[in-house]
């Protein structure tokens, strides 16, 4: 039988994220895809949030994506946020497809030789008090001390765990398409009684290459869609198909909204759309998967390498089940937001007035781009449990930015008074010490200045795990707690 530490179930956003955090832990993780190459019909997700961009930036690999596509200064809920007042390099959304999103995280995880058994399905799995035997479709079961989800929204993984997966039935379905017409149609959105529907240009496509989005008048949830049902649908709203024909992706998706109820059982984890799924509206779905696993990835080394206790996993349940609970909430309520009804309508515009005005322009555009993600870690300075902000630290070694501390992967203790202020030999083989000055303002998105720390203790993921303040109180707690016990001599 061959065995890896870790097996993750799909190579989607998720999954590949996922293996290039343990691969750069150095811990033995191997991928199963179903799929035979990294090649995705249709074009899914449109692009990466800020803060699913400076996660990338931390792992210095941020360019191989922001050369490939297009940046826009705005969020969306309801109405487009703006951005661009906000204190990070990355102020805006990236649209890049999922095609090419996956193709690069391929190439990033292939660089760090993690093995794909492609063409191949997870069937099962059974565990025990030591490891996981994971059952292939057309070969024998791989064993591993973990197995991870990250198998999308139907997930063979959470339903064979049992993992309890309660939310919202679709209350409006959408077609989607991308194929040829004959003629001219009419291009940009169309609001009817029945709903939104939007006809665009395709990505690099021919002059008449399409992509339609089409509101259905019932929500159809179970059969597959066929050209069939996209021109009768085009017939209702626009009294033409435009000849519709030859078809390169036809699919359908709903406002379901469901969570799993735990995302851990033992030693089988939930990432992804396995954990979550909801309304593609904000385009939240996939930046918040590739967080989830970088949130994974290092608590699972450390747990793997024997360095911390397993309990360190249930942080991870803790700290990403309310992040995706929120995003639930915020596609309900812009899927409220976009039904035809003239109460609704109203309630519509209410929203946008309230959305002109600055504070509530901020709270939400925080949220929807991630870079307001606050882990519960406690009270304190507003930075503990928030992302470190990418400052110009300048160190012995020159000017640095603090993200290229962290393109290792390795927690770092970032000490801005005075050198030699912090002994953390008994952690040097997993924490970096760095000593180093910053005279600029520390500034916090949607929360604006904050005061300067003496000292910060960042995790792999970039979340504060404490903040000095002249005293070194709980810092060999916190130690302790995020990055296991301390060695003696
Ligand atoms: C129309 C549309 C637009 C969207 N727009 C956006 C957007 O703009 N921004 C955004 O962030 N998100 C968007 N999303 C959501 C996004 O596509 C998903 O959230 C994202 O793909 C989830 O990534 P994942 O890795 O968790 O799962 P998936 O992408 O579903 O990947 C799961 C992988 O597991 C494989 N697999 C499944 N079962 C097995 C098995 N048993 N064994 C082995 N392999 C298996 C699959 O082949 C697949 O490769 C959109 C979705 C849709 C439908």
């Amino acid at each position: 039988m061959s065995e890896h530490a870790v097996v993750i179930a799909g190579g989607g956003p998720a999954g590949l994220m996922l293996a290039g955090e343990l691969a750069l832990a150095g811990i033995d993780v191997a991928i199963v895809e179903r799929r035979c190459s990294q090649h995705l019909a249709g074009s899914r997700a449109g692009g990466l949030h800020s803060r699913t961009i400076e996660i990338l930036d931390q792992r210095g690999i941020a360019d191989r994506f922001l050369t490939q596509g297009q940046t826009y200064p705005v969020v969306h809920f309801h109405v487009p946020l703006d951005l661009s007042d906000f204190p990070t390099r990355h102020n805006y959304v990236l649209g890049l497809s999922q095609n090419h999103i996956e193709r690069i995280l391929a190439g990033w995880v292939g660089e760090l030789a993690v093995p794909i058994y492609r063409g191949r399905e997870v069937t099962g799995f059974a565990q025990d008090g030591t490891g996981v035997d994971v059952q292939l479709s057309g070969g024998g079961p791989i064993r591993a001390q973990y197995l991870i989800g990250c198998d999308g929204g139907r997930s063979v993984i959470r339903k064979a765990a049992g993992i309890e997966f309660p939310g919202w039935d679709a209350a409006t379905s959408w077609l989607i398409a991308e194929a040829q017409v004959a003629v001219e149609p009419e291009w940009g959105s169309r609001h009817d009684a029945i709903g939104t529907h939007a006809v665009g240009k395709q990505e690099n496509g021919t002059p008449l290459g399409v992509r339609v989005v089409l509101t259905e008048k019932r929500v159809e949830a179970g059969r597959e869609p066929t050209l069939r049902d996209v021109s009768e649908v085009l017939f209702a709203v626009y009294g033409t198909d435009y000849g519709i024909h030859s078809p390169t992706w036809i699919s359908r998706f709903t406002d379901m909204a469901r969570q799993a109820a735990a995302y851990r059982d033992r030693r089988v984890l939930l990432a992804g759309d396995a954990a979550h799924v909801h309304a593609p509206v904000g385009g939240q779905g996939l930046n918040i998967g590739v967080q989830d696993a970088v949130n994974l990835g290092w608590k699972l080394a450390q747990v793997v390498k024997g360095a911390s206790p397993e309990t360190l996993l249930d942080t991870y349940h803790a700290e990403r089940h309310p992040i995706a609970a929120r995003v639930l909430r915020n596609t309900m309520a812009q899927v409220a937001l976009r039904r035809p009804d003239d109460r609704s309508k109203a309630l519509a515009d209410t929203v946008t007035e309230l959305l002109a005005m600055d504070e509530p322009r901020k709270r939400l555009a925080a949220e929807m781009s991630g870079l307001g993600i606050h882990y519960d870690l406690g009270t304190g300075h507003p930075l503990l449990g928030r992302r470190m902000p990418d400052v110009d630290l300048v160190t012995a070694d020159g000017t640095v930015r603090f993200f290229t501390l962290l393109h290792d992967a390795r927690p770092v203790l970032v000490n801005l008074g005075d050198p030699g202020a912090f002994d953390t030999s008994p952690w040097a083989d997993r924490v970096q010490l760095r000593n180093a000055h910053y005279s600029g303002t520390w500034e916090l998105p949607a929360i604006g200045a904050v005061s300067a720390p003496t000292a910060v203790l960042v995790r792999p993921d970039g979340y504060v795990a404490w903040v000095g303040d002249r005293s070194h109180v709980g810092l060999s707690e916190a130690l302790t707690a995020w990055f296991g016990p301390p060695r003696t001599a």
